[in-house]
């Protein structure tokens, strides 16, 4: 785990990376939210983000969130980011405060169930696997009018937008593309549907810039924030 000063360091990197794409794009720094991602890091990593204002984390596997959920100080907002299997899905109602990676109509179906028993209503995003890379999970475009349509029907669960990933592509116009993708696609579902959809959950560390260009309001940073996972 890296020290506290080092953590420092980068998150002043990262802010200033969103300060300048901000900029570029004329949007107001406010407009994107930054999504610390802890996984493969220890507890400390959560308690470091905490310290530093940033109140919601990402984790990919629920085990791991949920074992550290159980011994973190700090008081966080956890969204799950990784693909969920359905068997899972009634530990991940338990352990997270929003599910970023819903990706399959039966997981909605689950999801809606569990959180029903649960007596919450559940935060949610759709993935939306705009590269159509064969390597990465989420609805496909065509499916997600179908998706939205089933989400919005489910009571005990709350639609604030969508997510993806860019495909697994040394281009970053080929990351640009899947981001203006999931923008425009944002923009025709929520027209349709006349909902908001506000969340877009697009970027990481290697294409933080090209995701605010096309619209983010959150990027999910891990490396550039805790140097390479273990
Ligand atoms: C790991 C992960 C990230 C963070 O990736 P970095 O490149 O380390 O910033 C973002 N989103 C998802 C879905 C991830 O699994």
């Amino acid at each position: 785990m890296i020290p506290l000063n080092t953590f420092v360091a980068n998150l002043e990197q990262v802010q200033l990376r969103i300060a300048k794409a901000c900029q570029a794009a004329d949007r107001s720094v406010d407009s994107v939210t930054l999504l610390p991602v802890t996984k493969n890091h220890p507890v400390d990593a959560v308690d470091y983000a905490a310290q530093y204002g940033l109140l919601s984390i990402g984790e990919n596997r629920v085990q791991e969130a949920s074992k550290k959920r159980e011994i973190c100080k700090s008081t966080v907002f956890w969204e799950l980011i990784g693909h969920l299997q359905s068997n899972k899905a009634r530990d991940a109602v338990g352990t997270f405060d929003r599910i970023q990676s819903v990706d399959s109509m039966k997981l909605l179906k689950k999801l809606d169930r569990y959180a029903s028993e649960a007596g919450k209503c559940l935060p949610i995003l759709l993935q939306c696997n705009t590269g159509k890379d064969p390597n990465k999970s989420g609805f496909l475009v065509e499916s997600m009018p179908r998706a939205l349509e089933l989400a919005l029907s489910l009571d005990s669960l709350q639609v604030d937008g969508l997510m993806t990933i860019a495909p697994l592509d040394d281009s970053l116009d080929v990351a640009r593309h899947a981001f203006e993708e999931l923008r425009i696609l944002r923009d025709n579902l929520s027209n349709k549907f006349n909902t908001l959809l506000q969340e877009l959950s697009m970027g990481m560390t290697g294409d933080l810039e090209q995701a605010i260009a096309a619209g983010s309001t959150q990027i999910r940073i891990g490396s550039a924030l805790y140097g390479s996972r273990i």
